[in-house]
């Protein structure tokens, strides 16, 4: 079957391909520990189901703006002016189905054939195949554990060049938790100043933070960015509505109004119904975010300490989101099930195989030393997975 060129260097997003297979396998009676998607286990709060059944018995099923319905990109805007006090108007905001699908369309809009992307690695999976989608080329600059996994304004300087279009911040960072301080970013900030490219902030974890981290958005520290900075978000973390398939994309009205003409070409505007529960989640009682970020904490203290205490794994301490990455050379060259370790994807495996634990390998994050495990689970399923995995890493030989 001839497809298209484009889609030959792309694969399924590891993330999505492995919850699939935990889920398969649960389906058969295994008893699997799942920590594969980083999707939260809460149920999305009552008074968010509560606006969607309200539209949906109010006949809101009908197409909406491509953009968004005017109360939720006003929500969003009101968002930004609050939180962080940046001003955007609703022509300066777009509704996508997921924050991928934002980025995904903002990608199309600004990215000609040639154009580099300057990915900080580790990296979410998605956005070196996005960019190849839109014909650019990911440039990917590894991160140091002993920077925290943030790469530093020298490393970024040395990464821009005359193609540079994009430049990608994800704090906090999926998959290795690191969270950028606000001098982080003005250190980063001052290189960027000097160099004309576009900004993409992915701030989908902003409310996902722990213990003394603070978030900050690059351009509220940095106005003078303003105009070349696109802010991504999504209320699939934030609120637990990974399923209902609402994000966002905030910047200058002209890529917006690409982006939107993209969708409009492509999937229209995001369900009418999950729209208005969207409104609800950014405008009503922020309590639950407050209560699920503190069981998070927990849940990272946990898996943490007794990562730490396993032998042969690194673990950095996450400042955000819901992953470790712990870092597993040390088990490279032993022996498990009759087979030698060499990668990730060989851990993962033995894992499996072994223990039944499901981690994703680092490799399509990019890192050929890590696994990703997401805690975005109860305390149980954690502690039964960690006793798991300390047994399988004691038989390796
Ligand atoms: N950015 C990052 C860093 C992510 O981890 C994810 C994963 N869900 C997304 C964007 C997109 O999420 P969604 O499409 O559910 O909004
Ligand atoms: N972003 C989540 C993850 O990394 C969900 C899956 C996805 O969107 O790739 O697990």
């Amino acid at each position: 079957m001839k497809l298209s060129k484009r889609t030959q260097a792309i694969k399924p997003a590891v993330t999505l391909a492995l919850a699939a297979k935990a889920q398969a396998l649960r389906a058969q009676g295994v008893d699997l520990v799942n920590f594969t998607a980083g999707e939260p286990d809460f149920d999305t709060p009552q008074r968010i189901k509560d606006a969607a059944v309200q539209a949906l018995k109010k006949g809101m099923t009908k197409y909406t703006d491509v953009r968004g319905i005017e109360p939720l990109r006003a929500a969003v805007a009101e968002k930004y002016l609050k939180d962080y006090d940046l001003h955007y108007t609703k022509e300066e905001v777009l509704v996508s189905c997921g924050g991928k699908h934002a980025l995904y369309n903002v990608l199309q809009a600004v990215i000609d054939p040639g154009d580099e992307v300057v990915i900080p690695t580790p990296y979410w999976v998605s956005y070196s195949d996005m960019t190849l989608l839109a014909g650019g080329i990911p440039r990917l600059v590894q991160t140091k554990e002993e920077n925290g996994f943030r790469i530093t304004p020298e490393e970024l300087k040395a990464a821009l060049t005359a193609k540079t279009r994009v430049f990608i911040i994800n704090s906090p960072c999926n998959p290795t938790g690191a969270g950028y301080s606000r001098d982080d970013l003005l250190g980063l900030a001052r290189v960027l100043e000097r160099h004309d490219c576009l900004i993409f902030s992915d701030d989908i974890y902003e409310k996902i933070v722990y213990g003394g981290f603070r978030f900050h958005n690059i351009t509220a520290l940095q106005p003078s960015l303003r105009e070349r900075t696109i802010i991504f978000n999504s209320v699939s973390k934030t609120y637990a509505m990974t399923g209902w398939r609402i994000g966002f994309a905030v910047g200058p009205a002209a890529i917006i109004a690409t982006a939107g003409t993209i969708q409009s070409q492509s999937t229209s505007n995001a369900t009418s119904i999950a729209q208005a529960a969207a409104v609800e989640a950014l405008t009503g009682p922020q309590d639950d975010v407050v209560e699920m970020v503190r069981e998070f904490q927990r849940r990272r203290d946990t898996i943490v300490g007794r990562l730490k205490a396993m032998p042969g794994l690194r673990c950095f301490e996450p400042q955000g989101a819901f992953y470790v990455f712990p870092n597993v050379r040390a088990l490279f060259g032993k022996k498990g099930n009759g087979k030698t370790l060499a990668t990730p994807s060989d851990v993962v495996e033995y894992l499996l195989e072994k223990a039944r634990v499901l981690a994703v390998p680092g490799e399509d994050f990019g890192s050929i030393e890590n696994i990703r495990i997401t805690y975005a689970t109860s305390l149980q399923e954690i502690e039964k997975g960690c006793d798991r995995i300390e047994a399988a890493i004691r038989k390796l030989e």
